[in-house]
């Protein structure tokens, strides 16, 4: 009887295990019957600009609706001052002012902790460094972390040089500003916090103008993970050459193996990659580096954000990923680089 029943134990282990065998063949990726559109959005602003927040659960459902598995919850590096004295009925007639602020990250970490199981997972990013005034970060780190023990995992979108806000008081961080980050650096690294950085390469005039900011960091915080936003380009920056953006990507990628690159904001997707003459070089390298490659909308939600605004920027944003191989496929549009990343356990299925 008791060896009947090892017996029959036996018999079921292999039955079961050729059948989640072919289960897994059958549970590849197939993308011309599931599409293109990424399922990891690493990069999502929940707070405005300026005024009302979206309500975080319309935007939760926006997300699950879309599919999305997975999605970093940011506030947003650059808050318009000013105009929360408009909105409050007070004097907003001087400069106007942006700047980093605390408030967006208590904003997501409040609503957060009210609405901990979402069928989306999210992870919370502190919004609030102000990289050319360092000093007083770590103490902030230290407030957010006993305010909501454990809940943030990551750093960014900070800004490093944005030209789009010089005319907002913004300028790029110096290098005595870099060579300041140490302290708060070291806490990062300790507790392996990605730290995201919006970074202009240049501009259409000096088209790599400002990497040298970028590989300051890169050289003086080796043990940091360090993603690149946007493949370091903006709005005011739309002409790179293809070829030499590129090779020069693939230099810092090869000399620093911390280093990594996201592929958000529609930006890229109306100036390279939806250009058939301008999108091979991105898409081999796309290839090539995927496995430190993260995708996102850059969707800066407010409350006049609608589903279909979320939609259209999740298409765009998706759209280089119908040319990738298969594993970069995977490692970028289906998550795997973020799991990696953040030590997720999960797995992204392969492609057919
Ligand atoms: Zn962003």
């Amino acid at each position: 009887m008791k060896q009947a029943g090892k017996k029959a134990a036996l018999i079921g282990a292999l039955v079961s295990l050729v059948v989640s065998g072919s289960a897994l063949a059958e549970m590849c990726y197939d993308r011309s019957v599931q599409g293109h559109r990424l399922v990891v959005d690493s990069h999502l602003h929940f707070q405005p600009f300026s005024g009302p927040h979206l309500n975080h659960q319309v935007l939760v459902e926006y997300l699950q609706r879309a599919g999305i598995q997975y999605a970093n919850v940011y506030g947003i590096g650059q808050t318009r001052i000013e105009d929360w004295a408009c909105l409050n009925g007070g004097d907003c007639s001087g400069n106007t002012v942006i700047a980093p602020t605390m408030k967006n990250d208590f904003v997501n970490g409040v609503n957060m902790n009210a609405y901990p199981r979402t069928a989306v997972q999210l992870r919370a990013s502190m919004t609030f460094p102000d990289l050319q005034n360092p000093e007083g970060i770590v103490d902030r780190m230290a407030i957010l972390d006993r305010e909501f023990p454990g809940l943030f995992q990551w750093m960014g979108e900070a800004n490093l040089v944005k030209q789009a806000l010089f005319s907002y008081g913004h300028e790029a961080a110096t290098l005595e500003d870099i060579a300041n980050w140490a302290p708060f650096m070291a806490k990062l690294a300790e507790r392996n916090m990605p730290l995201a950085l919006h970074s202009d390469m240049g501009n259409d005039e000096d088209d790599y103008g400002y990497v040298h900011l970028m590989e300051a960091v890169l050289e003086q915080y080796p043990d940091n993970t360090v993603v690149w936003m946007h493949l370091g380009t903006s709005r005011e920056q739309d002409d790179l050459d293809p070829a030499e953006h590129v090779a020069e990507m693939s230099r810092l990628m090869d000399a620093h193996p911390n280093l990594w690159f996201d592929i958000s904001w529609n930006v890229l997707y109306d100036g390279y990659f939806r250009d058939a003459n301008r999108r091979g070089p991105y898409v081999e390298f796309l290839n090539q580096y995927a496995s430190r490659i993260l995708t996102g909308t850059d969707v800066v939600a407010s409350s006049y954000t609608s589903y279909n605004d979320y939609l259209r920027a999740l298409e765009q944003n998706s759209f280089i990923n119908q040319y990738l191989d298969k594993r970069a496929f995977r490692y970028i549009a289906l998550g795997q680089s973020y799991f990696d990343l953040l030590d997720i356990d999960d797995v992204a299925p392969p492609v057919c």
